[in-house]
């Protein structure tokens, strides 16, 4: 069903999340899992040999399945950052990212972040932007949603001013389901590195660490890399 590989290896449980364009999605022709994320943790998997099943979980349970060892592996364009690293462990770096608001296009009272106060901002639970959110402008009204692409379709439908997510999460959106309404504004608010997460001690942060570094001095990083968001 192209949702396991085989290398021959063990088989691990890889928990992803399914609404975080173009990392981890479902395709609407073929109805399957695909993103980026996904095809370079298959590469991943070839490389060093093991075999990796994918669930498809809320992102707000990503991290605690995957500290309690329900999960052996998470990837979901997961930020890394020192309240997570306290549950679980990551790997190097594979994805630089941070957040940016996005609007309507053709909205001119919100140009940057400091126009958000006394607004309406969606994101999603569980999210660095969520957290940002809180900590950064106590003046604006949340809309948490459990899944970005509901927070996008409010703002198409001006149920809220603004959405405040991760950049290329925006930018692929607004391309494709979003018809180029949604825009990027202002400048990007975060720095982000993106890290898979295991159980703490697990043995196989290791093991995706070497794999991913091979992908990287090979050119399979970048071949991945170019499909999703170009040269
Ligand atoms: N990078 C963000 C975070 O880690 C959002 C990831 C996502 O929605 N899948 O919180």
């Amino acid at each position: 069903n192209g949702e396991a590989t085989d290398s021959g290896g063990e088989t691990y449980v890889v928990a992803t999340d399914n609404n975080f364009v173009p990392f981890e999605f479902v395709d609407q022709e073929t109805d399957e899992l695909t993103g980026f994320d996904v095809e370079l943790m298959r590469a991943i998997a070839e490389e060093a040999g093991f075999n990796v099943e994918f669930e498809q979980i809320e992102f707000s349970g990503l991290i605690s399945g995957v500290s309690t060892g329900r999960y052996d592996i998470g990837i979901a364009g997961i930020t890394i950052n020192d309240e997570r690293k306290e549950k679980v462990d990551f790997s190097d770096p594979y994805y630089d990212s941070g957040l940016t608001v996005a609007v309507l296009e053709g909205n001119e009272e919100i140009q940057s972040v400091e126009d958000l106060a006394g607004k309406t901002v969606g994101t999603r639970t569980g999210s660095t932007s969520q957290e940002y959110l809180a900590e950064e402008l106590p003046d604006a009204n949340v809309e948490a949603y459990p899944e970005i692409t509901t927070a996008y379709q409010s703002l198409l439908t001006n149920k809220i001013d603004a959405v405040l997510y991760d950049l290329p999460n925006v930018q692929y959106y607004s391309k494709t389901e979003g018809g180029g309404k949604i825009l990027a504004v202002g400048d990007r608010l975060t720095g982000e590195s993106y890290g898979m997460v295991f159980e703490k001690g697990s043995e196989l942060t290791e093991q995706v660490n070497t794999a991913l570094q091979t992908l990287k001095d090979n050119g399979t990083y970048d071949e991945i890399h170019a499909k999703w968001f170009g040269e």
